[in-house]
């Protein structure tokens, strides 16, 4: 029983154990795809590169959509396309390399490390390959060089960590402007016109209704916690959430 879905022609999605993360395969001409965030255990990347394997697929070019532990993972076993991620992506995951390790050695241990987070900058509105157009949309919420991809063709929005319907907006404490970086990605992603699917990094695949939908909730979020008093979101459910949540409460009595 293979993980992969096809959610739209030639758009398949796999789910990790892993906090609901997800793994999107763009299929091109021959076979070639386009590999996005692929993750996030050791046995899911093999499984995933079986999987590739069996349906005679084989990536040619990757994308991280942003420099967090979970979504710069690789495998041997997935061969060596050129993995890009936004030239801010790039640089954090350099400077920060040592913490992301530590993060996916405590949570999914046992990559090759030689692999991981080995990304190369691409600074571009599209992904250069032959297979279905794949727009870029890069902005600093959550993580600094956050980039989603848009398929036109079929009208998929892969949005990393944006848009989940299980986790509340994550926001880059460390920034100058955490605030303004959201709102800014939030309306990059808004913007996008002809989206019928929301793919996000954690989370399920929703149409575009949902996707509306999320993007009202994170902008809700967002505007409650300006007023800086506690109150619950329903995606609020796990203590690691919550400690976010008090984190981005600190972050604006700041
Ligand atoms: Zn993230």
């Amino acid at each position: 029983m293979g993980r992969l879905a096809e959610i739209a022609p030639g758009v398949l999605v796999a789910t990790s154990s892993f906090a609901l993360t997800t793994t999107t395969v763009v299929v091109g001409p021959g076979g070639r795809c386009l590999l996005i965030d692929p993750g996030v255990t050791v046995g899911e990347l093999a499984g995933l590169a079986g999987e590739l394997a069996e349906r005679s697929l084989v990536p040619v070019v990757a994308w991280s959509t942003h420099p967090h532990w979970d979504h710069v993972l690789w495998s041997r076993a997935l061969g060596d396309a050129p993995r890009y991620a936004a030239p801010a992506a790039v640089a954090i995951t350099e400077t920060e390399r040592a913490g992301m390790v530590e993060g996916a050695e405590s949570s999914a241990p046992g990559h090759d490390l030689e692999l991981f987070g080995r990304l190369v900058t691409l600074d571009a509105q599209v992904i250069p390959w032959d297979g279905p157009v794949a727009k870029l949309i890069v902005h600093d919420a959550h993580a600094p060089g956050h980039g989603a991809v848009f398929l036109p063709d079929t009208g998929v929005l892969v949005t990393g960590d944006m848009c989940s319907d299980v986790e509340i907006p994550l926001l880059d404490t460390v920034a100058k402007d955490a605030f303004g970086d959201y709102r800014t990605g939030l309306a990059r992603l808004a913007a996008v016109s002809g989206v019928r699917q929301v793919v996000p990094g954690h989370g399920h695949v929703g149409d575009a209704a949902e996707f509306r939908r999320r993007l009202a909730a994170d902008s809700g979020y967002l505007d409650t916690l300006a007023l800086g008093r506690p109150f619950d979101d329903p995606r609020l459910t796990e203590d690691w959430m919550r400690d976010a949540h008090e984190a981005h409460l600190e972050y604006v009595q700041r």
